[in-house]
């Protein structure tokens, strides 16, 4: 084999390890920054027009979240029902992220997780909490009772919360073992308190969504709040009642994804002056947060797109409408990328199996075999990505046979090109529609967009498995058999040189 080739051989690896290096590490640095940081503030989704009266102001707004309970489950849960028959039902879209913190940020300021950009925040309590932005803190005697993860509640900007944090660290609660026996007759007490607003944060029902998946012991769970609610309720049943859900759940466990029934969650609204058998078909959280508004007399932010409720009833949001849109200029220029790397695979396949099919397999093999990734997936935050990996080893090695046999008769720069650009291109362009370059480049945000981010986990590690996999079998080729094809006099580049 030729001096050149080798050298042009051992760069092209060294390149290529590098590239192998990088992507997992990169992949895992944009994963923190999703969950740790906010999201620069954007606009957020555009709700149907409509007017009409709110709920008039009366002296007890009692308000009950359970966290992760999904709309199929909530709707066989009795004392559930028991509030939503007797004043309205409503299916709540709750925008996107379908996270806790974020979600409960936009019901108390009646902003989008766009416009605040707290998109995720995992583990990381808002310090200061909101302001006056949020309706908790616009009454002076608002109280806040968690069943545990006191810290999102603490972040709402209520008066007064339970349980208090740890001094130590702020994010646990203070003895949360003796919490677990007080904390439901500290909600009791709240509710049927003189505060003017009550809220009470139930957990458990996520807790058993992300340990046992949406399934049998969650339905048992959410039976158990259900009794809570009916308890809670039934001690000061003159208040006006909201009972209210962040986010659904994925079948395996799991939420944070667009999917529509993580997405879309049922609440109900009862008590005087709520007339019963009302049905809204689709509102948007912040369409609650204005009625929570209405309802305690307090005034949501001038950005905020929340209804009066008559008007969100009147005027249901289409299917998917609260999920906010690309930023034109990301999308534009991310479609210009993956235009300029199937440009590049055009230009260098000259025979049809040298194309980058292997990445073409692994993408519709995690697409099939695992589903649209969604944030709402564990294998999209688990930090080495095997249930990821495991699917697309195969394709992979596909992309090793390729390259194996396409050096025989083609040149090495474009055996690479034609099975690294496109995949190169498709993560250039998915952090471009995610706007995630100044991340990449170390600054503090968080890139989550719907559909795009999760897409952004498998991508990053698929390349640096394609690129390990070529450079594997680009090496391979130093020790080919003295037989190889290239040898034969025929070929262009085949005189026999020092080195071969
Ligand atoms: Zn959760």
């Amino acid at each position: 084999m030729m001096l050149r080739l080798r050298i042009a051989l051992a760069v092209t690896a060294i390149a290529l390890g590098a590239i192998t290096w990088f992507m997992p590490k990169l992949r895992r640095e944009l994963l923190r920054d999703m969950i740790t940081w906010d999201a620069p503030k954007s606009e957020p989704a555009p709700l149907p027009a409509g007017t009409g009266p709110g709920l008039t102001p009366v002296p007890r707004t009692r308000v009950i979240l359970i966290d992760g309970l999904a709309e199929d489950v909530a709707k066989t849960l009795p004392a559930w029902t028991a509030v939503c028959k007797r004043g309205v039902t409503l299916r709540v879209d709750v925008g996107f992220p379908t996270i806790s913190l974020p979600v409960e940020t936009a019901l108390w300021t009646g902003l989008t997780q766009q416009q605040t950009g707290v998109v995720f925040r995992d583990r990381r309590p808002l310090i200061p909490p909101l302001d006056r932005r949020s309706i908790a803190a616009q009454i002076p005697d608002s109280i806040a009772v968690a069943e545990y993860y006191g810290w999102i509640i603490r972040s709402l900007g209520f008066a007064q919360t339970e349980p208090p944090p740890d001094p130590v660290n702020i994010v646990r609660d203070l003895e949360p073992e003796a919490w677990k026996t007080q904390w439901e007759i500290r909600a009791l007490a709240a509710v049927t308190g003189t505060s003017r607003l009550a809220f009470v944060h139930v957990l458990r029902v996520d807790s058993a969504g992300h340990k046992h998946g949406k399934r049998d012991e969650y339905r048992k769970v959410a039976a158990e709040a259900d009794a809570v609610l009916g308890r809670l309720v039934a001690a000061d049943p003159a208040a006006r009642w909201f009972v209210l859900s962040d986010h659904g759940h994925v079948l395996p466990g799991g939420h944070g994804g667009e999917e529509v029934h993580v997405r879309q969650v049922q609440a109900c609204i009862a008590g005087p002056g709520v007339a019963a058998g009302g049905v809204g078909s689709l509102v948007h959280i912040v369409d609650v947060a204005r009625a929570i508004a209405d309802s305690t007399g307090t005034v949501l932010d001038r950005e905020s797109r929340g209804r009066p409720l008559s008007a969100a009833m009147a005027s249901p949001l289409e299917g998917d409408q609260a999920i906010p849109a690309l930023a034109l200029g990301n999308g534009a220029a991310a479609i210009f990328l993956l235009v300029a790397g199937l440009g590049l695979v055009t230009w260098s396949v000259r025979r049809w199996w040298l194309a980058p099919w292997w990445f073409i397999a692994a993408c519709a093999s995690i697409f099939f075999i695992r589903g649209e990734p969604t944030l709402s997936m564990r294998m999209i935050y688990a930090p080495e990505g095997r249930d990821m990996y495991l699917v697309w080893l195969p394709a992979v090695a596909l992309a090793a046979v390729t390259t194996w046999f396409g050096l025989r008769k083609t040149p090495l720069w474009r055996v690479v090109t034609a099975q690294l650009a496109l995949p190169l291109a498709a993560a250039a362009a998915v952090i471009t529609a995610c706007g995630a370059w100044p991340a990449v480049f170390g600054e503090q945000i968080a890139p989550v967009v719907p559909r795009y981010t999760a897409w952004m986990s498998p991508l990053l590690l698929m390349v640096g498995h394609g690129a390990a996999a070529v450079a594997l079998a680009a090496l391979a080729t130093l020790v080919r058999p003295p037989s190889d094809p290239r040898a034969r006099p025929a070929s262009p580049r085949s005189e026999p040189a020092a080195g071969s």
